[in-house]
């Protein structure tokens, strides 16, 4: 069969993102009491590395599941029934928010702007003021489904202007771009292992603002594996409330030691480098017909969206990076499948690493 992990494959995808050796390396390790003190130490290093890379001094939850899990757990753990929210997004996770709202139940208000174009906080004060009773609003930070980075701060201070909680979605955001989580009041933000984190896929982290914990304990929607309470119990014991991925958690144990060592700023700024190496090998690829796909102002610094010309093999574009040259990119999701390429440049990624994307591409597209 094929061999997974050719060596010279680049996967270039919005997570999972590839691993630094010494990463794979701490994923392979023999298990071990998950009720030990070795394990109470390395989930206490974790968390504690954690808070580091988050700005925060809010509590940081590790729940074993991927993303979209740490998502579910910031509506059942924020809201109750009978709720009224608004859902802030522009792409398909901002998307997933409103739907995991809905399929607890909850009403939901949306605010959208059209694919590759940022959210307006001006339309989110509108939506406060025509739903007065919403008190909780969900918003994605990073679209990984457009490129499109939205402007997180100010569409946290409109809510709390209007007396309401964030939950946001910085899943791939955190780790990569500057996101000071305290003081832009983030009440709930998820990220996951698999994304600028540098680790395999199988936890979410969650980190709760003491005004979400007031908020959780009246909280009524039913929940229990995603039980805020209940893991920060158990983390308090040095455990987790049920067997957690070990292998995931071991691995995010050396990345973020690789990460508290290179520093936020150096990250930001790797981050920053590569994502405008990605923009500049995609403006010089004009004359096939590719563009950009987010507006410029909020183009995202961890995942560039492609246009494509109409018509053009996306399947085949794709297979032809993969075969040709190990490039693995990702296609177009919902409304745009068929139509964009995304290109994730986040994690163990340098600006070097887009310019081989940049010259597959030009490969495999000139005559
Ligand atoms: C990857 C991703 C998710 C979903 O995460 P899963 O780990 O696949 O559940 C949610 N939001 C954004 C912005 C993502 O990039």
């Amino acid at each position: 069969g094929k061999e997974l992990n050719r060596p010279k494959t680049q996967l270039r995808i919005p997570g999972p993102t590839p691993l630094p050796d010494a990463v794979r390396e701490a994923t392979g390790r023999q298990m071990i009491n998950h009720r030990s003190p070795e394990f109470a130490q390395i989930l206490a290093e974790t968390i504690t590395a954690m808070q580091t890379i988050l700005q925060t001094t809010h509590d940081v939850l590790l729940m074993s599941c991927s993303g979209s899990g740490g998502m579910e757990a910031a509506v059942a753990n924020l809201c109750s029934t009978g709720d009224e929210v608004i859902a802030a997004h522009a792409g398909v996770f901002g998307g997933r928010f409103a739907a995991i709202a809905e399929a607890y139940g909850l009403t939901v208000h949306h605010v959208t702007a059209p694919d590759g174009q940022a959210l307006d906080p001006v339309r989110i004060a509108e939506s406060f003021v025509a739903h007065p009773r919403a008190k909780t609003l969900f918003v994605t930070h990073n679209e990984s489904s457009t490129g499109v980075v939205h402007d997180l701060r100010a569409i946290a201070e409109t809510a709390h202007r209007h007396g309401a909680l964030v939950a946001a979605d910085c899943i791939t955001s955190t780790a990569a771009l500057d996101v000071p989580l305290d003081e832009w009041g983030i009440d709930v933000a998820v990220s996951a292992s698999q994304k600028a984190w540098m680790a395999p896929p199988g936890m979410a982290m969650v980190a709760v603002s003491p005004r979400a914990w007031q908020r959780a304990k009246t909280a009524t929607l039913p929940r229990f594996y995603f039980d805020f309470a209940k893991h920060r119990d158990a983390q308090a014991q040095g455990q987790t409330p049920a067997t957690p991925a070990l292998p995931t958690l071991t691995g995010l144990h050396c990345a973020l030691r690789m990460l508290v060592a290179e520093g936020l700023p150096a990250i930001v700024a790797r981050h920053r480098a590569a994502a405008e190496a990605c923009r500049a090998d995609i403006g010089d690829l004009a004359e096939y017909g590719l563009r950009l796909f987010a507006e410029p102002t909020h183009a995202s610094n961890t995942v560039t969206a492609v246009a494509l010309p109409d018509g053009m093999d996306v399947a085949r574009l794709l297979a032809r990076l993969e075969e040709e040259h190990g490039v693995i990119v990702a296609g177009g999701l919902g409304r745009q499948a068929g139509k964009i390429i995304r290109i994730g440049h986040l994690g163990h990624v340098t600006a070097a690493d887009m310019d081989a994307v940049g010259a597959a591409l030009r490969a495999v597209l000139s005559p």
